[in-house]
């Protein structure tokens, strides 16, 4: 605690995972030995630099930009860029510390990392991101590499930002290897199916628990926060999948259309003109806007699948949400749920589907597009959609399973977090102390 004194959700993350690992370091005291818990929880590596960019104006602006390489045990790091405002070193080393379970999870050969900046590219045009990813990047490249450490999107880091960041990565380093970064766009060796990744992946998680359990999710009532990448391609799956999705935000506010949201709007609003979710109104008046984010949990769903940012459901909104009936939560962002707010779903029997197993779609379809990069071919969409259902159905199957043998429970989140481990620590141990 000490050590990272003041980085709230770092803390509040190693205390999440810490906490399900009590029955797994009971049954091998060889964990405790070799202090795997104490390593792991402190990343092999965090760079923090500077970022001088010119605004259009002519301004010399400067942001702090982070990459944490957390964990290498099971193969070289991988994990996403955030530029948002809030970025700062304990959002960063929470995502990196995460990454490294959900990854280990995945059943794929990726280790854990996290980067991005406190750079907001709202209001900024095409140039002024241009500049801004090729500063981060100049110093970004020093540290990255197929076979090191390869990043990709998170929130405000979509494909123009990732082709800004590639193009520069080739002219500084000379080094044609596609394999760097993923996320990339189809004609420079982006894969089909990342953009739809983490979202369908989601879906694919969210339909496995629901049938484990005698439920579908044809003709259930959904919400989703947020209307960037990960909420428009769960809205999209789930619509597909026989789902009525009445409700999302931006983090202004949230809309609700009782008719089903329509997506190609969103779509337009979010993809094309960049705006923001209240413009939905002008093309569908019916519907109704309510300012402010947060309200949308109070609006009655059968299944709430929170994908905006970290924190965004506390435990009130966890009560109103089971008041209201919800059987089913299913996390697309990272840690959009208070621990409060987990302990309240799951004392009250909601269907629970943690962050590391349930969003892992979008990090397993990435290391796809590494093995594409590295054979020079392209996989269609249905073979690396098909691949992503394989992965998914197979994290739930992890997740319960292990919890059903180290707690006797159907605890999906302790589950997550002890397979996740498992994979990790005993890769650490038979690496010997390096
Ligand atoms: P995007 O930038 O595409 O979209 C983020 C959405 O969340 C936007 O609608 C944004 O609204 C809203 N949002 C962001 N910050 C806040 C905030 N502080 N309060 C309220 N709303 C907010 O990001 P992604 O869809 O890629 O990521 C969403 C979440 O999913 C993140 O937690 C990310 O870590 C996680 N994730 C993403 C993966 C991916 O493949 N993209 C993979 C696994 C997890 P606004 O436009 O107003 O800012």
């Amino acid at each position: 605690k000490n050590r990272n004194k003041g980085e709230k959700e770092f803390l509040n993350a190693v205390k999440e995972v810490l906490y399900s690992l009590v029955p797994v370091v009971e049954k091998n005291p060889e964990y405790i030995k070799a202090n795997i818990l104490g390593r792991i929880t402190e990343p092999e590596r965090l760079i923090s630099f500077s970022v001088p960019w010119v605004d259009d104006k002519g301004q010399v602006q400067v942001n702090r930009g982070f990459r944490v390489q957390f964990n290498s045990a099971i193969g070289p790091y991988k994990g996403g860029l955030r530029f948002h405002p809030s970025v700062n070193q304990s959002i960063i080393k929470f995502l990196g510390f995460e990454q490294t379970f959900k990854n280990s999870l995945t059943g794929l050969p990726i280790g854990g990392a996290k980067g991005g900046s406190d750079f907001d590219p709202k209001g900024k045009s095409d140039h002024e991101i241009m500049r801004f990813c090729q500063s981060f990047m100049a110093e970004l490249q020093k540290h990255i590499g197929a076979d090191l450490d390869i990043p990709a999107g998170d929130i405000g880091v979509s494909g123009r930002e990732i082709g800004y960041l590639y193009g520069y990565y080739k002219k500084l380093t000379n080094i044609q290897t596609q394999g760097v970064l993923t996320g990339k766009g189809l004609a420079y060796g982006g894969s089909l199916g990342r953009t739809q990744a983490t979202g369908y992946g989601l879906i694919y998680f969210l339909e496995e628990m629901l049938q484990d359990h005698n439920e579908s999710i044809q003709e259930k009532t959904i919400i989703v926060s947020g209307s960037g990448n990960v909420a428009i391609y769960a809205m999209e799956k789930a619509t597909q999948l026989g789902a009525k999705v009445i409700a999302c935000s931006d983090s202004n506010g949230y809309i609700v259309d009782e008719n089903g949201i329509q997506l190609d709007v969103v779509k337009k609003i979010k993809e094309v003109k960049r705006g923001r979710i209240k413009e939905y109104l002008d093309y569908v008046p019916a519907a109704k806007y309510v300012e402010g984010c947060k309200g949308i949990w109070t609006t009655k769903c059968d299944i709430a699948l929170p994908c905006a940012t970290q924190g965004e459901i506390d435990t009130q909104s966890a009560q109103t949400l089971v008041d209201n009936g919800v059987i089913a939560v299913a996390e697309g962002a990272n840690m959009p749920s208070s621990l409060e707010a987990i302990d309240l779903f799951q004392k009250n029997n909601i269907l629970f589907g943690p962050a590391k197993a349930a969003n892992a779609g979008g990090v397993a379809t990435s290391a796809l597009e590494m093995s594409q990069n590295s054979m020079r071919l392209s996989w269609s969409f249905e073979e690396v959609d098909e691949k992503l259902k394989g992965i998914m159905k197979n994290i739930y199957a992890t997740a319960k399973n292990t919890a059903e043998e180290y707690i006797v429970s159907d605890n999906l989140v302790m589950g997550a977090n002890i397979a996740g481990f498992v994979k990790v620590a005993d890769a650490m141990l038979a690496q010997g102390i390096a």
